[in-house]
């Protein structure tokens, strides 16, 4: 298909009126890419569900596809960002409310979420596949709108951690799996369901944990499930009309985590204050704040001086989720340029048909291919705990995949906007939102570097974890050269401890590598395993998207990540 030529005629006195009010024809522009559906329209998406365990929620998915790919829920995702949340400290009266109020959108998109159990399920109904089904919704729905799901995730990942001290699990955790959402800023008993933030980060210290000055006073006894006074500050809080937030703070016996709500027992207002909303560059739809401590009621969850072990299990499930929400990132970006190449022409043929095009559109494919591969694969792995294998895999595969796939994104998210052109820079087009989007999982929960060291004390801690990620990366062996080459000299470098630190990104690198080639050529899709290992294993010495050697299979990776709309 080329590009319709402009034709040249005579303009006539009685043509002219007709001609001066409608100047041009537009041709060479995609449809929308819109009222698709995001689960059939995703084969590697369709292939992980079957592959990790998923089966039986292949109808579900399906519905939860149309409902995603809906213009009206993609017109909720532009609306929520273009409509900024707006901070009031205090009612008309004078009375401190410390509210953010959203735009309707976004609580449209909370609710979706929440009523779909992105927030619940796989606590409320554990079992094969619980993690792979709810991992594969929230891979689409991220993809409408990326910021809301940040209090979705927090919501997930705190059961974990307050299941460590039942009595308060007692209290809090029917209203967390509730698969609804109330809006309303009421006292928590008042509410049928209820949203759970996280507060760690303090103005001195935000991966260093352990610098937090907030302190903790006890009430009356002291100790796990005891109330206690927090004073202090909190640098960075998310989502701060959650009802409830887990928060390190310092005990007399150290470092512990809280409950927090936003209402004490009595109905009034907990003395936590919001100062100021961030001013974010991305995630704008979602609110995140700094707030003070004045005081504020909080009951002890786990061991007094135990509390990084403590919230670490939450924060170990929102890592998770950074990496569904990244692989999803990259999957929307896909679905964005593929689209758009399909549909237009340059140069006398359609953009996806031209070989150069081809190289960078199915090298962004395949990337966010390796991305789904492994986030699915680990998403099994939190549905067999219970297997030595799988929780090992788990501790190790969690930092390593969060570090990798994150950073692998902005450039992913900006090479993708190129496909686009012009219209790829605009705000009306979803690109700009996925590339301010790109960097914010890589930073929070543990930036890169912190990812690594994580990676290391995972090992040092418990040696038996890398020999689960090589037993299982060894899976694959046999099926390329080389795959087994890279295997083999990274297990090699593993013996060699001197200057594990400064050497630790490219260590972690590598085992990201190996681990999606391994689930690639495992997952049986030739072109894709083929052309990863040729591209990712072996340096032909190019740096940028598009590197792909010759004889690489494009128009079948393309093929596969292309939705087809209409
Ligand atoms: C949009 C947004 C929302 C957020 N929401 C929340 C929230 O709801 N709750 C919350 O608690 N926090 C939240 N955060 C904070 C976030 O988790 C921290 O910003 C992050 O953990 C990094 O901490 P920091 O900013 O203090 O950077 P620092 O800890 O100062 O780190 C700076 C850099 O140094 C690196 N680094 C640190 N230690 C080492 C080391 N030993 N060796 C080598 N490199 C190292 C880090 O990787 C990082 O790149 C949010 C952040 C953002 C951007």
């Amino acid at each position: 298909m080329s590009a319709p030529q402009p034709t040249h005629g005579t303009l006539t006195d009685s043509d002219s009126n007709r001609y001066l009010a409608v100047t041009h024809e537009v041709v060479n522009q995609p449809p929308a890419l819109e009222n698709y559906n995001l689960y059939e329209q995703d084969v590697a998406l369709q292939e992980a569900v079957q592959r990790e365990g998923a089966e039986k929620a292949k109808n579900d998915l399906k519905a939860f596809g149309a409902l995603a790919g809906d213009s009206a829920t993609i017109d909720l995702g532009f609306r929520a960002n273009n409509n900024k949340p707006v901070f009031n400290t205090h009612d008309r009266f004078g009375h401190r409310i410390d509210e953010v109020d959203f735009h309707p959108s976004y609580h449209e998109l909370m609710g979706i979420a929440f009523e779909n159990g992105l927030h619940s399920s796989p606590w409320a109904n554990p079992g094969k596949g619980a993690h792979v089904t709810r991992a594969a919704k929230y891979y689409m729905h991220s993809q409408v709108e990326a910021a809301h799901c940040c209090p979705v995730t927090m919501t997930f990942a705190a059961i974990p951690s307050i299941r460590r001290q039942p009595d308060l699990a007692a209290l809090w955790e029917s209203r967390v799996l509730a698969n609804s959402y109330d809006a309303r800023n009421l006292p928590d008993d008042k509410k049928s369901s209820v949203t759970i933030g996280m507060a760690m980060t303090e103005k001195q210290g935000g991966s260093d944990v352990r610098a937090n000055s907030t302190l903790a006073y006890p009430v009356g006894d002291k100790g796990p499930g005891q109330a206690y006074e927090l004073v202090g500050h909190k640098w960075f809080v998310s989502a701060p009309m959650c009802d409830a937030f887990l928060v390190l703070a310092q005990a007399p016996a150290g470092l512990s985590c809280f409950l927090m709500p936003r209402w004490r027992p009595d109905g009034t207002k907990n003395p936590w204050q919001i100062q100021r909303l961030k001013n974010k560059m991305g995630n704008v739809a979602n609110a995140s704040s700094e707030v003070e401590l004045r005081g504020a009621l909080a009951w002890m969850i786990g061991e007094e001086g135990r509390g990084v072990p403590t919230i670490i299990e939450m924060v170990a499930m929102t890592r998770f989720d950074c990496m569904i929400g990244s692989s999803a990132g990259m999957r929307q970006a896909v679905a964005q340029a593929t689209h758009h190449c399909r549909h237009r022409s340059a140069f006398g043929s359609r953009l996806s048909d031209q070989p150069l095009m081809q190289n960078v559109l199915a090298d962004l494919a395949l990337e966010n291919e390796a991305a789904l591969a492994y986030t699915m694969r680990l998403a099994r792995a939190l549905d067999n705990q219970s297997d030595e294998h799988e929780r090992l895999l788990a501790r190790l595969a969690t930092p390593v995949g969060k570090y990798w796939i994150c950073k692998r994104t902005p450039n992913h998210a900006y090479e993708a906007m190129e496909c686009i052109g012009g219209s790829g820079v605009m705000e009306d087009c979803i690109m700009p939102r996925l590339f301010r989007e790109s960097p914010v999982n890589a930073i929070w929960e543990g930036s890169g570097n912190v990812q690594c060291l994580d990676t290391l004390r995972a090992i040092q801690k418990e040696p038996e974890t890398l020999d689960a990620f090589f037993r299982e990366a060894g899976e694959a062996k046999g099926a390329d050269r080389r795959f087994d080459q890279f295997l083999a000299q990274l297990q090699n470098d593993f013996s060699d401890i001197s200057n594990f630190q400064y050497r630790a990104r490219n260590l972690v690198d590598r085992m990201a590598l190996v681990m999606q080639a391994s689930l690639l050529l495992r997952n049986g899709n030739n072109a894709v395993a083929d052309a990863f290992c040729a591209s990712r294993l072996e340096s032909s010495g190019g740096m940028n998207y598009g590197n792909l050697p010759s004889g690489t299979d494009a128009a079948a990776i393309i093929k596969r990540a292309t939705p087809v709309v209409g």
